[in-house]
């Protein structure tokens, strides 16, 4: 079998990389099982105008395991991406998120709120998509144009043409879009004018950079700039301090969100913020 490490420590079973593989494979087990056991919930991070009223909220999943505690989605959504089961997560993800802008509906305090939902691109690339969404939105009730989704810049330009048909789909019925870590990606200026986007959400390490030296202040400047002029609303991510919250004020963005003005919550936590 693998060669004992000889010289030039050349090795084809690799017993990290072996590792990495056995994990994953139980990782995704136990989703399936997760899956059935109801252990995702969402969390709602309150997003607030640059002077600091609730203007809506970011829907983030979580898991909640019986043994590991949250797991934070950053460890289990790539295995749910690989293993389609996104699909059937990110349709629950709709659901449940629709359901609660639609409760906010009756209430005037909640009524002109958005709901932000983000979208993995192996659902937005299934030819159902926009069907599945009109059809959340038609069993929830929930108001389309109080809706938004959060599409990352590498979605947007795999298959242009199709994205762009998708979007105009759901756009016509209402829907909003804004690009999620905005500056991260491989966006082309070429047709960023051309999807129909209202919201650039300014990746937080741009954020975090702006107070170091170097070009994250200049960058987000550049970004404002392009948000501005091609119509967009922009968000500052990642807002943990009152300085940052001043440079994004005096950069123009329009909206916030980060640990500054709240972390993620469930919902019945959110009530402090509705005035
Ligand atoms: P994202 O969409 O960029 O969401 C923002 C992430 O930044 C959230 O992490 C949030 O908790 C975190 N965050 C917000 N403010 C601050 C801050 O001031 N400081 C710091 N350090 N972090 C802050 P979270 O909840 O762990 O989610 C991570 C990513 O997982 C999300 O990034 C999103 O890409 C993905 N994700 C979460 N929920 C879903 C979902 O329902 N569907 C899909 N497809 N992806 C999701
Ligand atoms: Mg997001
Ligand atoms: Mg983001
Ligand atoms: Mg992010």
């Amino acid at each position: 079998q693998a060669k004992a490490a000889g010289r030039n420590n050349v090795s084809f079973f690799d017993p990290a990389m072996e590792a990495r593989v056995s994990a994953r494979a139980m990782l995704e087990t136990d989703m399936r099982r997760a899956l059935a056991n109801q252990e995702f919930e969402l969390h709602y991070q309150p997003l607030a105008t640059i002077d600091g009223k609730l203007a809506g909220v970011e829907a983030l999943l979580r898991w909640r395991h019986p043994q590991r505690g949250m797991v934070p989605p950053v460890e289990f959504i790539p295995v749910a991406e690989e293993t389609n089961m996104i699909l059937h997560l990110g349709c629950w993800v709709l659901m449940e998120a629709c359901g609660l802008l639609s409760r906010w509906a009756d209430d005037e305090r909640t009524a002109r709120l958005e709901m932000s939902v983000n979208v993995s691109p192996v659902q937005f690339h299934r030819p159902d998509f926009v069907e599945q969404v009109l059809d959340v939105l038609k069993q929830t009730g929930a108001r389309p144009d109080r809706l938004r989704l959060e599409l990352t810049e590498s979605l947007l330009i795999k298959d242009v043409e199709g994205t762009i048909q998708k979007m105009q789909r759901l756009r016509e019925v209402g829907v909003r879009f804004a690009v999620d870590d905005f500056g991260t990606g491989y966006s082309s200026l070429s047709y960023l004018h051309r999807l129909p986007l209202s919201q650039l959400k300014i990746d937080r390490s741009f954020i975090w950079d702006a107070q170091k030296e170097g070009h994250g202040a200049a960058i987000v400047r550049m970004i404002v700039g392009l948000g501005k002029t091609l119509g967009m609303s922009v968000l500052a991510e990642g807002v943990e301090t009152p300085e940052q919250l001043a440079f994004v004020m005096d950069e123009g963005c329009h909206y916030y969100q980060g640990y500054l003005y709240s972390k993620p919550l469930p919902e019945d936590r959110l009530a402090v913020f509705f005035s």
